[in-house]
């Protein structure tokens, strides 16, 4: 039906969604499909799901999976494309140990599958078909559960030893609050979502006021997800409000200290509070990181993501081209 057109899988594997897409030559998404990840079944569920979910944007697209050139998928934990292997998924169900994502996907989806780190193809997306598109050197920065990154250099995927671009555990107060990942002060102690629920709850628990778990409660949720932040916001809630100041102040801090050090052309702000908050925020980012800024008189331009929900299965669709390209 497409002709000699070729047309590339691209899944986002996230903590709480499956994201597909299917998309041609020219980063057109022609068909996508989002499903909830599993909370349970092991990695071998999760895989059936990512299939599943694949399969359906396929169908919205009008292809079969087995037709496609490929199948690029972005995933949280340790990748190795090499092995074809994702480790240590810590977000996703009994995921501790290795599992050969690439021969569970290829059996199910009779196409080649090649593997990239969730945030990192997030950004290579931004950098080859969204708001990055215009520059040789980006900092992607994900505002979400927790804070991810991902550094384009010189037009290419700068993933240091396997463990660059983790911008949320930049430091930004010594012996400051306590992080996720058991360290202390970093970005995302003050920044990251999760990190925020839970000084919002130890804030409650020390007779604090907010209406932020009531809104959680109205919208059906168990967790404070960027709409029930945003909706808070908007009604004005004075804890929602401080929690969020106090993290874009730690936003400003820590990408002013790392743009210190690369001195990128732009900065990329992504992630699911980031894109639901928007513009407005990115302009308060951008003021916050100006007092910490060494080049302040030519800071590099810092815009919100432009692909939005979809970067992430955009962006792993591009391994499939970057893995044709290196055989
Ligand atoms: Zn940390």
């Amino acid at each position: 039906m497409f002709g000699d057109m070729s047309l590339r899988g691209g899944i986002d594997l996230g903590g709480t969604k499956i994201q597909t897409a299917i998309v041609d030559d020219g980063g057109e998404v022609l068909g996508q499909s989002r499903r909830p990840t599993p909370t349970s079944g092991g990695p071998a569920g999760v895989a059936e799901e990512m299939a599943a979910a694949l399969r359906e944007a396929a169908d919205a697209a009008g292809v079969e999976t087995d037709a496609l050139e490929g199948i690029g998928v972005g995933s949280p934990g340790r990748v190795d494309d090499g092995a074809g292997t994702v480790t240590g998924a810590k977000n996703l169900p009994d995921w501790g140990g290795s599992f050969d994502l690439r021969a569970a996907l290829e059996e199910s989806c009779g196409a080649s599958v090649s593997l990239g780190n969730d945030v990192q193809v997030a950004t290579d997306g931004e950098f080859a078909l969204g708001a990055g598109r215009d520059y040789r050197s980006i900092l992607g920065v994900f505002w979400g559960t927790g804070v991810g990154g991902g550094i384009v250099l010189d037009g290419k995927p700068w993933i240091g030893r396997d463990a660059a671009g983790e911008i949320g555990h930049v430091v930004v107060k010594m012996d400051g609050a306590q992080c996720p990942c058991g360290r202390k002060g970093c970005m995302e102690a003050y920044a990251g979502r999760w990190a925020m629920e839970l000084k919002a709850r130890r804030e409650v628990d020390h007779g604090d006021k907010t209406h932020l778990f009531k809104i959680m409660e109205e919208r059906g949720r168990e967790r404070l997800t960027s709409g029930v932040w945003s909706r808070a916001l908007d009604r004005g809630d004075e804890m929602a409000i401080r929690l969020i100041d106090r993290a874009v102040r730690a936003l400003g801090v820590g990408i002013a200290s790392s743009l210190n050090l690369l001195d990128v052309e732009a900065v990329i702000i992504g992630g699911g509070l980031g894109l639901r908050l928007g513009e407005p925020y990115v302009e308060r980012i951008r003021e916050a990181m100006m007092p910490s800024l060494f080049a302040s008189e030519n800071p590099p331009d810092v815009l919100l993501a432009s692909l939005g929900d979809l970067g992430g299965a955009i962006g792993a669709s591009l391994l499939v081209k970057s893995a044709a390209a290196a055989r």
